[in-house]
């Protein structure tokens, strides 16, 4: 086998997070170094709780644990327990974990281990940017340290899902997310552009229920979690894949079609807080030809690109491999 992707998953577990880690920890591509914790579905001291819960489950309790930060950057935490549950992995119940959170910080656990392997760190972000947004605040060349940095947020031609102009984690922490645009990351954007389009179904599933007591812990916390995902606010009775499509994109690069783009994060804006606009060198040159139109409006938009945005998804290939991974 070629040489494992080196990965640290940044995550506010959720539902959708918790399958991401179930996904990296069965992933044999993977050597996961590390999870590291965020407030956002739900508050971090949950997300720790769930993320060492879930690690445990998948048998993978050696993977250390990094707590983050409890709140934005600037901005009260909008929590979402009305979609991922009370304690945000929908009505499943986990064992207490026995292990515990590392005593750093995630910021300073993300600095150590991209000092330990620079240029060889895929980070994959599936909340909030704040952890990653105050490990640059201490190193601001940590962006540039990582092989790649994979952020589940945004919506550049898709509208958003907690606003019509914004993604959730985008929304959550917008100033984090702008400072980690502009961090000079390798970034790729999985957004709802493509995460939108991939959704496991219920029924395709469903029969495994019956089975459940059979099946291995992990594939029961995944089904516990599906079923609740998919019926209580399922899309017509399926599930987006969001944090596991982002963690599949680091692994397999060919299940999406990107398209290079200069992405800025709303933070100014009262309805439009949190969106992302993405545009190309030929949008901007038409702003050229319309003279001095950059004085009149105040903004400079120079063009200067900083992510590949995924804009399509080979979604059946994704679910297939996803359910394979996850014994469903
Ligand atoms: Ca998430």
């Amino acid at each position: 086998m070629s040489e494992q992707l080196k990965v640290i998953l940044d995550v506010d577990t959720g539902a959708d997070d918790a399958l991401a880690i179930l996904l990296a920890a069965r992933s044999p591509e993977v050597e996961l170094l590390g999870c590291t914790s965020v407030a956002g579905n739900v508050t971090v001291e949950q997300t720790t709780y769930n993320t060492l819960a879930v690690l445990e489950i998948a048998g993978r309790k050696e993977v250390p644990v990094a707590r983050g930060a409890a709140h934005p950057l600037v901005r009260r935490l909008t929590t979402a327990t009305f979609f991922h549950g009370p304690k945000g992995l929908g009505v499943a119940e986990v064992p207490p974990p026995s292990g515990q959170p590392l005593s750093q910080a995630a910021p300073v656990f993300l600095l150590e281990m991209a000092n330990k392997y620079p240029s060889e760190l895929t980070l994959v972000a599936t909340g909030p940017l704040t952890n990653i947004a105050l490990a640059l605040l201490i190193d601001p060349d940590f962006g540039r340290k990582l092989k790649k940095l994979v952020i589940m947020g945004g919506a550049v031609r898709s509208p958003g899902n907690i606003t019509p102009a914004a993604e959730a984690n985008f929304y959550n922490d917008p100033e984090a997310a702008q400072a980690v645009m502009q961090s000079g990351a390798n970034i790729t954007l999985v957004g709802l552009d493509v995460t939108d389009q991939t959704v496991l179904y219920w029924s395709e599933i469903a029969h495994l229920d019956e089975q459940a007591d059979r099946l291995e812990p992990a594939a029961r916390l995944a089904l516990d979690i599906l079923r609740f995902y998919t019926l209580t606010h399922g899309v017509g009775g399926g599930a987006h894949l969001h944090d596991p499509l982002a963690l599949g994109v680091a692994i397999w690069p060919g299940l999406v079609q990107t398209e290079r783009m200069q992405v800025e994060i709303e933070t100014a804006g009262k309805l439009t807080r949190g969106l992302s606009l993405g545009f190309n060198r030929v949008a901007r040159d038409k702003l050229v030809n319309m003279g001095d139109y950059d004085d009149a409006t105040g903004v400079e938009y120079e063009y200067v690109a900083n992510a590949e945005v995924c804009l399509q998804v080979d979604a059946a290939v994704f679910i297939k491999v996803f359910r394979e991974r996850l014994g469903l």
